[in-house]
């Protein structure tokens, strides 16, 4: 057993903050020692915090009956996230305010922990998948859209953390009401939510994102919910893509696994929007709904 322990430098415990679930995994120097654990985020009178402990205990007593020391914990969390300093500044849905989710984890398990907010957790996945990968944008969608912004290779934190916010930049004035208190932000249009509740309020029947993707060409207002996501996006990444110049945008979040019929009208207009210079490719999440955890237990990772 020691002599494992001593052959392998870094037993991360890897947590996924979502709004539903915390997700994690054991990773012994990048390999994943066995099938992810999940538990809901909220259940019943209990915090998300009391779902990240119950996850990350799991994962100790996991890494413990495979002869393993955990050496140190990395945690992907939704909200405004103050990485250096450990802290969630804000998380709406996770109810947590100036909240220090890393010491909180470093006192209860006596282990070394990295936090960063989802989006660039998951930027580090996809980095590690395609090293040539230097300058671009990774956009999640799902409930909500953010984004995390690498140049150079690093990724763009901001002075507060707060950088990347994709989905509070106005794209239509005096649009929709958004979660933020202001008119018309891209993400009450093109997130997942967005594009369902756009469906539904036209007068279609669907579930999910998913299902009025399924539904595109064949059903005129799906047609209508779906462009007005696709025009809104190609706003925002026409923007980013004034700014930052990347070489890429790759589609993560739930969104992304509606393929060609997001990817094709999406490079169709951005290019539109672009005539005046190159357009960045456009391409959907490599890790996919596992980014977030992979790129959690690179956090972990010491050199
Ligand atoms: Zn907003």
């Amino acid at each position: 057993m020691e002599a494992r322990q001593r052959m392998e430098s870094n037993i991360v415990l890897a947590i996924d903050i979502g709004g539903t679930t915390v997700k994690g995994s054991v990773f012994a120097d990048g390999s994943e020692l066995s099938p992810e654990l999940a538990a809901p985020t909220f259940e019943g009178s209990l915090g998300a915090f009391d779902a990240v402990l119950a996850v990350v205990s799991d994962l100790a007593r996991t890494a413990h009956a495979h002869g393993y020391e955990p050496t140190a914990i990395g945690v992907g969390t939704p909200g405004l996230v103050d990485a250096p300093f450990g802290l969630v500044r804000y998380a709406a849905n996770l109810k947590w305010t100036d909240f220090p989710l890393a010491s909180r984890l470093e006192e209860h398990f006596s282990l070394p922990t990295t936090i960063d907010h989802d989006a660039r957790t998951a930027a580090r996945a996809e980095m590690a998948l395609r090293p040539a990968l230097r300058d671009f944008v990774f956009i999640p969608i799902g409930t909500g859209i953010s984004a995390a912004i690498v140049t150079a290779g690093r990724t763009v934190t901001g002075a507060r953390g707060q950088a990347g916010e994709l989905g509070h930049v106005t794209t239509i004035p005096d649009g929709r009401a958004c979660s933020c208190g202001r008119l018309g932000c891209l993400e009450t249009y093109a997130s997942a939510r967005a594009v369902l509740s756009g469906y539904v309020e036209a007068g279609g029947t669907a579930n999910s994102a998913a299902d009025v993707a399924r539904l595109v060409g064949k059903d005129p207002l799906a047609d209508q919910a779906w462009s007005t996501a696709v025009n809104a996006l190609a706003t925002g990444i026409t923007t980013l893509t004034a700014i930052f110049d990347p070489a890429e945008i790759v589609i993560g979040g739930g969104l992304s696994a509606a393929g060609p019929v997001l990817l094709n009208p999406l490079r169709d207009e951005v290019r539109g929007l672009l005539g005046w210079r190159d357009a960045p490719a456009i391409s959907a999440s490599r890790a996919g709904p596992r980014a977030g955890l992979l790129g959690a237990a690179l956090l972990g990772n010491t050199p």
